[in-house]
């Protein structure tokens, strides 16, 4: 039995309006939990800064001044921006942080009751674009240059907080731990058995089947679904993903995962191929190196980039010698 002195600790608490799971894995509990604690108070202190919702948070007085001037802001956040806007570079504007926009034209949820007008949507999106997002090192700033423009970290926030939590974890000791930033997951070293982490994949056409797992030691899992905010109107259904260069929510596809070492990456990753769909999604992610993708259509098919390690089982339904972790998180519960 290896590392048997390892004790686990782990926390779940709500932050940044998602589930967290925090896990630590150390042979003393106390110094586990203060690493813990103080991974929360890093998560808080990032969403302080993100916040769309508190008015004092450094992205709400930018937001307030899209069209008036530029605002300084801290290095942390001037940075984030940064890393986003390359992000929609290179996914051809796929992900954009300036979708925020287009917020106020779509509830996903059930108040949503009409679907907003043509031209409605065409006026916002004319706002939606990250070259209009500039950014001036020297200065230390960040001008929102049109009226009405609007920035948020919805699709990249969590993953970001993931990666600053592990960071946080092994600067505290913690040589092996997992971040479950709501279904975002990133793990780094073994669990205390000297196993690797495992995510569970299920069949989305037999959603309570676990049919194959993930190795995800140093690594991050995320998902991007359709089944968590959402808005059906006259029998279809609509993500809470937006296209940000039509300004209408995406179709057609149900989940996407994205499998790679870094939970920020990965997070807007995610976002962006659902964007992209099947086949451009694909694409980009079979030429990007150590980014691997598995995707659920909306015929219920499930697909991955031409690199991913999946693993299966013997026979299914047989007794697992493998145990993975929390299939409740990533793909592992299926749309
Ligand atoms: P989840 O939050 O369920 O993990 P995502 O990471 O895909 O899923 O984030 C979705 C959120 O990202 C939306 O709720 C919205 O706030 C924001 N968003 C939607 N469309 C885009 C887009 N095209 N680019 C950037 N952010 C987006
Ligand atoms: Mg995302």
């Amino acid at each position: 039995m290896a590392h048997a002195q390892l004790s686990t600790q782990k926390k779940i608490i709500k932050l940044m309006g998602s589930r967290f799971e925090i896990t630590a894995i150390h042979p003393d509990p106390a110094l586990a939990n203060t690493a813990i604690q103080m991974a929360i108070d890093e998560i808080t202190r990032i969403e302080r800064m993100i916040s769309s919702w508190d008015s004092t948070s450094q992205t709400s007085t930018l937001n307030r001044h899209a069209g008036k001037r530029p605002v300084k802001v801290s290095e942390e956040l001037f940075q984030l921006i940064h890393r986003s806007k390359k992000v929609s570079q290179l996914t051809s504007g796929a992900f954009d942080i300036s979708f925020a926009a287009l917020d106020s034209l779509w509830q996903f949820d059930d108040t949503m009751e009409q679907f907003p007008t043509k031209a409605a949507i065409q006026a916002v999106a004319g706002r939606v674009d990250y070259r209009n997002i500039v950014l001036d090192a020297s200065a230390a700033t960040v001008f929102l240059k049109k009226e009405g423009m609007k920035i948020s970290f919805g699709a990249i926030g969590k993953g970001y907080a993931a990666n600053r939590a592990k960071l946080v974890l092994k600067q505290a000791g913690i040589a092996n731990g997992l971040v479950n930033a709501g279904g975002d997951l990133i793990s780094w070293g073994k669990q205390a058995d000297g196993e690797d982490w495992k995510i569970g994949i299920a069949n989305p056409k037999q959603k309570k089947k676990i049919f194959s797992w993930l190795s995800i030691s140093d690594m991050s899992v995320v998902t991007s679904g359709d089944y968590e905010k959402f808005f059906t109107f006259q029998g279809r259904r609509y993500a809470h993903i937006i296209d940000p260069r039509t300004g209408y929510p995406v179709k057609g596809m149900k989940s996407v995962t994205i499998v790679c070492p870094d939970a920020e990456l990965g997070d807007a990753l995610a976002t962006a191929v659902f964007v992209l769909g099947e086949e451009r999604g694909l694409q980009l992610v079979n030429q990007l190196r150590q980014v691997e993708c598995l995707l659920v259509n909306d015929r219920d098919e499930l697909i991955s980039s031409d690199n991913l390690q999946l693993h299966y089982y013997k026979k299914e339904g047989s007794k697992r010698k493998e145990n993975p972790q929390n299939p409740d998180s990533g793909t592992g519960e299926g749309p």
